[in-house]
């Protein structure tokens, strides 16, 4: 069972609290028995960043009926801790309440003793935080629901790996292996073992772990489910490679853009809708739901990227060439397109979101899409020509545009799109054009080798 949603009436009535009691100590009975000391509660902020409160497991029923104490100045930091201000929300003002989202909580395999659980914000009169990126992503779900559609979903997890102490003048470097090598494999099988086995006792099943482009660069890929879980899933899964990486003596950067000129690491977000028991992505080209649902995640890209591709350092690794997805067109099996058609049966096919990083919030990214999809299919959009090839090497003519090339044009967009604002409501949508301004005032105009250095480690 999830959080209660109660948007309407907030937490707090007598049977909530008792039934919330109840389920904490089952929770808390449960993770006692693997271990568990203490639990991460966890929620990411409109910087990307997850943060968290940590709770000793036996204040667990505490929490869940009371919520744990916290700031809402955190909805206006940014990547490096500083704070903004935004219309609603910002200064050292008021108070909020998290709660754990119990059936989520799970104990972390690389961190003994500690568990993890997504946290959801509500006011102190019980009343739900209206800038909670957990609630909004699930808010978009249910306003999916009740249109009868649904959606099964995953982000790709790459991330580059260096030694934390390397020898002075040695390889920073775990593996020289060649991209896509099997030379890394072997040279990190230790490691990249750990990393699916500690993944695995965490209930995330792995599809897929591999080498990927730049130095000491790997991708893991878990199951899709639904939306909001599949955003949890993107928390754990980095939080877990961290914690595997620590205990390997390694460093793991999850950051846009790990040197100025190199391939960086995506957050690809792939995604399927589904009404009645049937993909309406499937089959052998998009058409009639299907088709308009991504005719507005197409359309709406350049706002998204807000969301989905938000910091200065996102913009270092949208560029040609680098399959991050930097030209705001859709291909059938394109990788250098921005929405990638990956066609087939009911279970194969979804839509790839290419140009999403890790330095997004994965709540507020997949909530984003769902609404611009939503809007799409209300309004019947239709999809302009698929792009094959490199949309780089077309002649000028045929050329679709590249996306915003900066974050200024990015926030513009953000700034223009009611679609998002509607579906943000105004309180978090503000707090989130702030954190942006702010990141690109700050960062925006430095070179891009202050930009990596800023960022190399934080997401
Ligand atoms: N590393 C690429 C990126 O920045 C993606 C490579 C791939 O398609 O997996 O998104
Ligand atoms: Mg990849």
């Amino acid at each position: 069972m999830d959080q209660p949603r109660e948007d309407s009436e907030g937490r707090g009535g007598r049977d909530g609290r008792e039934e919330a009691r109840a389920e904490a100590r089952l929770t808390a009975a449960r993770l006692s028995g693997e271990g568990v000391v203490a639990l991460a509660v966890t929620w990411v902020d409109n910087a990307g960043i997850a943060r968290v409160k940590g709770v000793p497991l036996r204040r667990l029923p505490e929490a869940a009926v009371e919520g744990v104490g916290m700031s809402p100045v955190f909805d206006v930091f940014l990547v490096d801790d500083a704070t903004t201000t935004s219309r609603y929300l910002g200064g050292p003002d008021g108070d909020l309440r998290v709660f754990p989202v119990l059936d989520r909580a799970v104990p972390l395999a690389a961190q003994p003793g500690w568990a993890f659980a997504p946290g959801e914000r509500f006011r102190q009169d019980g009343l739900p935080h209206p800038a909670c990126q957990r609630r909004f992503a699930a808010r978009m779900v249910e306003q999916a629901a009740e249109r009868g559609i649904s959606f099964r979903a995953a982000f790709e997890t790459e991330w580059i790996v260096q030694r934390a102490e390397p020898a002075p003048g040695g390889d920073p470097y775990p593996t020289d292996g060649p991209a896509y090598g099997l030379h890394r494999i072997t040279d990190c099988s230790d490691y990249l073992r750990d990393v699916l086995l500690a993944l695995e006792a965490q209930g995330l099943t792995v599809q897929q772990i591999h080498p990927e482009y730049s130095p000491g660069q790997f991708e893991v890929s878990v199951a899709a489910k639904d939306p909001v879980g599949a955003a949890d899933d993107a928390v754990l899964v980095r939080a877990t490679i961290r914690g595997v990486s620590a205990r390997h003596g390694l460093r793991a950067s999850f950051a846009p853009a790990f040197e100025p000129d190199g391939v960086g690491n995506g957050g690809h977000l792939h995604l399927s809708a589904w009404r009645e028991g049937r993909n309406l992505l499937a089959g052998e080209a998009p058409a009639g739901e299907g088709e308009a649902f991504l005719a507005g995640v197409l359309r709406e890209l350049p706002a998204l990227l807000a969301l989905g591709a938000p910091s200065p350092a996102s913009y270092l690794r949208l560029v040609p060439s680098r399959w991050a997805g930097c030209f705001h067109c859709w291909g059938v099996e394109n990788r250098e397109a921005a929405l990638r058609l990956i066609q087939g049966t009911d279970e194969q096919a979804n839509a790839e979101v290419k140009c999403f990083d890790q330095a997004a919030n994965p709540y507020l990214a997949v909530g984003g899409v769902i609404a611009a999809g939503l809007a799409g299919l209300d309004a019947k959009w239709v999809l302009p020509e698929p792009v094959q090839g490199d949309p780089v090497l077309l002649p000028p003519e045929r050329r679709p545009a590249r996306l915003p090339t900066s974050p200024d044009q990015t926030l513009t967009a953000f700034r223009a799109s009611t679609i998002l604002r509607d579906a943000l409501g105004d309180v978090l949508f503000e707090a989130v054009a702030a954190v942006r301004a702010a990141e690109n005032a700050a960062y925006g105009a430095l070179p891009p080798q202050a930009v990596v250095a800023a960022t190399r480690w934080r997401y």
